[in-house]
C-alpha cells in the first residue's frame, strides 16, 4: 500500500452481497475501513463527508465512480471494484480475502505508462503476388500514397496510365509498426516504362529497403510479422476473397494521414475493421477537404 494508510468506504450494493469488514482491515492495514448500504443514494452524505476528509479515500464501487468524482470535486478518491469480481461470485461468503487485496491494490499508485506517438503521411506499400494488388491500388490511390510491390515473376499486364509504382520484390524482412514501417527486399527491379503486354523488369537486387507508413499484404505468403493481426498499420487480406481486400482498402482509406497515440489508433483500427463505419465517416471528410498534400515522390520503396 502506499505511504499513507487511505481511508477504505465498502458498500454492500444493497445487502446484494456480504461485506467482510474486518477481512478488509486486516488487507489493509492502518486503513480505515466505513461500510455502507446504499452509498451512491441514501448515504450520499456518508461519502461525502468522507471526501471531504482531505485523506486519500478508496471507495469500492466502481459503477458510480462519475457521481461521486462529480461530488468530491478535486479530492483524491481511487475506487475499486469488489462488486462484480468479489461480492457477486457465488464465493461471496468467503471473498473478504478478496476484497481486501483489491482495495489494498488500489491504493497501490499506479506506474507510469509509457506512450509511443505514431505518425503516418499515408504511405502505403501493397505487397502482392498479381493484378490484384493494382487492383487494390487503384481503390487506394485517391487516399494514399500508393507504390505496390508484387512478388516474383511478376508477370502482369503494364498499367495504362501509370498513377503509382508498380515494382518487383520479395520482402526477407520487416521491421516496424504503423508510420515506420521498414522492410527489406530481395530481387527488387523496377519496369521499363517501354514495357509491352507484360511488365519487363531492369536487372534485380537483393537487400533493398523500403520505408512505408502502412502496409496492405495481399501476397497470400506468411505474414511478414508474428502475431500479425496485433501489428498497428499492417494488414493482411486473403487474395483469393475479393470481398476481404475490398473491405482492407476501405478500411484503409480511413489511415490516410494518422497522428495520435497507441492506444486511440488501435481503437480507430479495430472499429474500421469491424464494420468500416469509421473508415466510410473518415472517407467522407477526406473527400470534403481534398486536401492531399502534393508530393514530389513516393516515400514508399527503395
Ligand atoms: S452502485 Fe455502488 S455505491 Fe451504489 S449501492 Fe451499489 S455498490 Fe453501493
Amino acid at each position: 500500500m502506499a505511504d499513507r494508510p487511505p481511508n477504505i468506504l465498502i458498500c454492500s450494493c444493497e445487502d446484494t452481497m456480504p461485506l467482510d469488514d474486518s477481512a478488509v482491515r486486516r488487507g489493509c492495514r492502518g486503513a480505515e475501513v466505513a461500510t455502507a448500504h446504499q452509498l451512491c443514494r441514501a448515504e450520499l452524505e456518508k461519502f461525502r463527508a468522507a471526501a471531504a476528509g482531505g485523506e486519500p479515500l478508496i471507495v469500492g464501487c466502481t459503477q458510480e465512480a462519475p457521481l461521486f468524482s462529480e461530488v468530491a470535486g478535486s479530492a483524491d478518491i481511487t475506487y475499486a471494484n469488489i462488486r462484480e469480481t468479489a461480492g457477486w461470485s457465488k464465493d461471496a461468503n468467503a471473498a473478504g480475502p478478496k476484497m481486501a487485496a483489491l482495495l489494498a491494490a488500489a491504493a497501490e499508485p499506479a506506474p507510469e505508462v509509457p506512450f509511443v506517438n505514431l505518425n503516418s503521411e499515408g504511405v502505403i506499400l501493397i505487397y502482392g503476388r498479381d493484378e490484384q494488388a493494382i487492383e487494390a491500388g487503384n481503390l487506394l490511390k485517391d487516399y494514399l500514397d500508393v507504390t505496390v510491390m508484387i512478388t516474383p515473376p511478376a508477370e502482369v499486364a503494364p498499367p495504362r496510365v501509370t498513377d503509382f509504382p508498380v515494382v518487383k520484390g520479395l520482402i526477407r524482412a520487416a521491421k516496424g509498426y504503423l508510420g515506420a514501417f521498414e522492410l527489406t527486399v530481395d530481387g527488387y527491379a523496377q519496369p521499363a516504362p517501354s514495357s509491352r503486354g507484360a511488365l519487363s523488369f531492369a536487372a534485380p537486387r537483393d537487400g533493398a529497403v523500403s520505408r512505408c507508413d502502412l502496409v496492405l499484404d495481399i501476397s497470400g505468403g506468411a505474414p511478414l510479422f508474428t502475431a500479425s493481426d496485433l501489428r498497428d498499420g499492417y494488414l493482411r487480406a486473403d487474395p483469393a476473397r475479393r470481398r476481404s481486400r475490398c473491405d482492407r482498402c476501405i478500411c484503409l482509406r480511413g489511415l490516410r494521414t494518422v497522428r495520435g497515440g497507441l492506444s486511440h489508433w488501435r481503437r480507430r483500427l479495430r472499429a474500421a475493421a469491424s464494420g468500416c463505419a469509421a473508415a466510410q465517416a473518415a472517407r467522407a471528410a477526406h473527400r470534403l477537404s481534398r486536401c492531399r498534400r502534393a508530393r514530389a515522390a513516393h516515400r514508399a520503396g527503395p
